[in-house]
């Protein structure tokens, strides 16, 4: 139930979707994987939209080269834990949202505390971590968003375990890599990037828990242009594999 405060805080979202989404948002929780890039960039629109209740996951530190894209961050925060320090920026941003810091990698045994969950939002810079939320996406029937960016290329995955015709992780890429990739260390990266594809993330969410969205396309920054591809499983991923078709793009 809002409050009169939370109506007049919310009241321009609502004069856009009504109440009752609104209400939804409220009673949603979402669970966000990263306190990086994408995080700092998807986390204030997430709790400023009014989701209920944000749990962070994050093992890493503040350190000085991260302030330079990760823009939630303070120069007096180096050192400090991410996900302890967002988690309260967030909570200061908007006491009307539960902001839940867990200062450690996502964990298998976290599945267990995934029932009470309506969204997932990957945004670390761990391959493996990747796959293993998109097969989690699919066993445990929660919508995910999958982040990711190179040094001037980007993409977002929707991942819809509802909606067969639509594409996965594991359709785009096939397997996890065997060797080293290139991450913001060894490439560098475009600091703007994390806000295009961490508002993105916040944007798609926040209309699918409030539903007035509920198909997405992929979203891939390639070549200096951004485009939406609709693309179907592809006949290798064992999420589809009763899936006839190939993947291919259409859109
Ligand atoms: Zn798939």
């Amino acid at each position: 139930m809002l409050n009169k405060e939370e109506l007049e805080r919310y009241s321009r979202q609502i004069l856009l979707f009504g109440r009752n989404a609104q209400d939804r948002l409220k009673e949603s929780t979402v669970f966000v994987i990263g306190a990086g890039g994408l995080g700092n960039a998807c986390l204030p629109y997430l709790v400023g939209s009014g989701i209920g209740t944000i749990v962070l996951f994050d093992d890493d530190i503040v350190e000085r080269h991260n302030l330079s894209r990760q823009v939630c961050f303070q120069e007096s925060h180096i050192g400090q834990k991410k996900a302890e320090v967002l988690a309260n920026i967030l909570q200061q941003q908007n006491p009307y949202c539960k902001v839940i810091a867990k200062a450690r990698k996502f964990q298998l045994e976290d599945v267990n505390s995934l029932p009470n969950c309506d969204a997932v939002l990957e945004g670390s810079d761990d391959i493996s971590t990747k796959f293993l939320i998109n097969k989690l996406a699919f066993q445990k029937k929660i919508p995910t968003w999958i982040g990711g960016l190179g040094p001037v290329q980007g993409h977002l995955i929707p991942v819809l375990p509802n909606q067969k015709n639509s594409a996965c992780y594991q359709c785009i890429f096939e397997k996890e890599p065997q060797s080293e990739i290139p991450t913001c260390a060894t490439d560098g990266i475009l600091s703007p990037m994390v806000g295009v594809f961490g508002s993105l993330m916040a944007y798609e969410t926040v209309a699918y828990l409030a539903g007035t969205i509920t198909e997405f396309p992929i979203t891939i920054l390639e070549k200096e242009q951004i485009r939406s591809l609709n693309i179907r499983p592809a006949s290798h991923c064992p999420f589809h594999k009763n899936h006839n078709s190939d993947s291919r793009r259409n859109g």
